[in-house]
This record gives structure tokens, C-alpha cells and sequence, in this order.
């Protein structure tokens, strides 16, 4: 993804009331390898239910504030992230809810999703052993990826 400044940044959610943003801790951004991401993701060290994610959509960086539900799926089953699709211990995906934008967040329209929890997609797609996970595999997860991570979006901009 294109790098991101912490003015991008906190310029960018979309559905964000003015104390969360006032509260959103920024993480280390010169630690960040960002042609190795699809979106930007992560849990607030401050708040443990909260996270966020900021991605470009057309040449635009949109965020969005997502809560985590309390406790996990039941240990033991498998699970899925619906954004990248990897498969994983239950207890590494999370249900999250997004407020919509505009006055349906305000009055309480949410809209959830199962989610790896530490919002780390882009890094789990590349962990597999190169044999198993060639650079071209890991365009294609990244372009889904980014789809699925920009039509969640979309559905938070949409208002009713
Ligand atoms: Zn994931």
C-alpha cells in the first residue's frame, strides 16, 4: 500500500466519534513495511475492545473504528477470517462491529464481521514457507484481500 502519515491518518475515519479520536493511539509508523500490507490495522494498547484500519480507496485513505465483541469463538473449532480467508484457531478471530458513518452510527447501526484479531491480516497471508506461499499466490490473497477489507468499508459509508 502506499505509506500513510499520522496526519493521513487521523484525517481519514469515517465513522470515528470525536472522543475516539482524540483517544486513538497511532502506532509506530517508521516500523511499518508498507509494500508488504493491503490495509493498515491495529488494536489500541489504551482501549483492549478497540481497533482500527485505514486503507486507500480510490487514491483516498478512509478509516474505520471497529469494536471487538467480548470473549472468543468456542476453542477447539476452526475459524476463518473474512478478510483474508486464512483459517485459524477460533481464538484468533474475532467479531468485530463497525458504527456505519453519519447519523445511522450515531443512532446505532452497526455492522459486524469475523476478523483476525490483532487486524494483521497482511502478515498472516505471508508467513507460510515460500514453497507453499510463492510471491504470486501471495498478489492474488493481497488483491482479494484488499477487496473483501474495501467492500467492508463500503458497507460502513453506505447510511442506511
Ligand atoms: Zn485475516
Amino acid at each position: 500500500m502506499q505509506p500513510l502519515t499520522e496526519t493521513d491518518i487521523r484525517g481519514a475515519f469515517i465513522n470515528a466519534t470525536a472522543d475516539e479520536l482524540e483517544q486513538m493511539t497511532i502506532p509506530g509508523l517508521h516500523e511499518t513495511i508498507w509494500n508488504d500490507r493491503e490495509y493498515l490495522g491495529w488494536r489500541d494498547p489504551q482501549a483492549a475492545r478497540r481497533g482500527y484500519i485505514v486503507l486507500w480507496m480510490d487514491d483516498r485513505p478512509v478509516g474505520i473504528v471497529l469494536r471487538a465483541a467480548g470473549g472468543s469463538l468456542r476453542p477447539g473449532i476452526a475459524a476463518m477470517c473474512s478478510f483474508c480467508h486464512s483459517p485459524q484457531p477460533a481464538t484468533q478471530v474475532r467479531l468485530f462491529s463497525a458504527a456505519r458513518a453519519g447519523d445511522a452510527g450515531r443512532n446505532g447501526n452497526t455492522i459486524g464481521s469475523y476478523i483476525c484479531e490483532d487486524l494483521a491480516c497482511s502478515i498472516l497471508i505471508r508467513v507460510a514457507p515460500p514453497h507453499l506461499n510463492p510471491p504470486s499466490t501471495i498478489a492474488t490473497r493481497g488483491q482479494q484481500l484488499l477487496e473483501r477489507a474495501q467492500n467492508f468499508i463500503t458497507d460502513v459509508m453506505k447510511t442506511a
